[in-house]
């Protein structure tokens, strides 16, 4: 098997976007595609690369394709596309956040035509994406993956294989669930120091450099100090995601009770209108227990 060197993206989304002009930078991507086809077109006008009008073109062009979609059912939509679509042995790496189920299933459909699979969620938000710094869990064959590595590289920093196909996004829910616990504690926390009138800087300063130091706390605790809750990760994206953790952990016959919480705190966010702000805006419900008429 020869390296990949014609790479097709689809999704050109908050994430996709940068992602794919990354892999213009690493001179791997052979097209475009989007959904909404003007962001392709306004794509192909930034970098020369052809913009195609469907699926099925984009794929004639390419031997491996990157998806980066919304949810559970667009990666299957888009995997059924490309399996009718891409030659055998091509290769298809979706980096969306889905369940580990999914995963397998737009595997196989896509192996019935003997083309190669490979979850790889992301971590690291718009920022990560746009610095080519994005964390990439892995699921799928070994040389599968050595030989996506080019492609995987082009768009994060630390890209790791965790196992067979669907533990790359198995890996993901563990880190939804523990960013979930790691921003109830620190909005938590910080509300409790604001009703005790401790000086927030110097609560985020000190306690942030022992045992409950965290990135959350340094780098969110300022916003949340200010009421200030700009993103980040968005409240809905991670609702998605932890929708996503209650499903694969019913799997096991288990309700996980902090994502269960969190979900519950992420609806009450969404329906009073924040839930395009930053996950940190859990705070303004932690502080809402000390001030009940704000
Ligand atoms: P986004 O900005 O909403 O973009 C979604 C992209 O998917 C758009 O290009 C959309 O096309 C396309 N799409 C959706 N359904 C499709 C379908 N059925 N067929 C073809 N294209 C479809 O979302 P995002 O923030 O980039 O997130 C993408 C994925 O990465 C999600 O699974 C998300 O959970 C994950 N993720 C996001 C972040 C983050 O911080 N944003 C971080 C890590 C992981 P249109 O332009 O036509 O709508």
């Amino acid at each position: 098997m020869t390296a990949y060197s014609k790479v097709g993206f689809i999704g050109l989304g908050s994430m996709g976007y940068p992602m794919a002009l990354n892999l213009h930078k690493a001179g791997l991507l052979a097209g475009v595609y989007n959904r909404t086809h003007s962001k392709a077109v306004e794509f192909s006008k930034q970098t020369g690369c052809p913009a195609a009008d469907s699926i099925e073109t984009l794929a004639s062009r390419c031997d491996a394709v990157v998806v980066c979609v919304s949810a559970d059912q667009d990666v299957l939509d888009v995997a059924a596309k490309l399996a009718g679509s891409l030659t055998p042995h091509a290769l298809v790496i979706d980096c969306s956040t889905v369940s580990a189920e999914t995963a397998r299933t737009a595997a196989q459909s896509l192996a019935a035509n003997s083309i190669d699979f490979l979850d790889c969620p992301v971590s690291g938000g718009t920022e990560g994406a746009r610095q080519g710094t994005l964390a990439i869990m892995c699921g799928g064959e070994p040389h599968t993956f050595d030989h996506a590595l080019p492609i995987l590289n082009a768009m994060g920093k630390r890209v790791v294989l965790m196992g067979p196909v669907g533990s790359g996004q198995a890996t993901k829910a563990v880190n939804q669930i523990a960013v979930a616990g790691i921003a109830q504690a620190v909005s938590e926390a910080l509300a409790f120091a604001e009703a005790e009138q401790l000086p927030l800087d110097k609560v985020i300063d000190v306690v942030g450099s022992g045992a409950a130091g965290s990135w959350f706390m340094s780098h969110r605790g300022p916003g949340m100090a200010a009421g200030r809750y700009p993103l980040g990760f968005k409240v809905a994206l991670h609702q998605k995601d932890l929708k996503i953790v209650r499903q694969m952990a019913a799997a096991h016959g288990v309700q996980l009770p902090l994502v269960e919480m969190t979900l519950l705190h992420h609806q009450r966010l969404v329906d009073s209108g924040h839930g395009d702000e930053d996950i940190s805006a859990l705070h303004r419900l932690k502080r809402k227990l000390f001030n009940p008429r704000d």
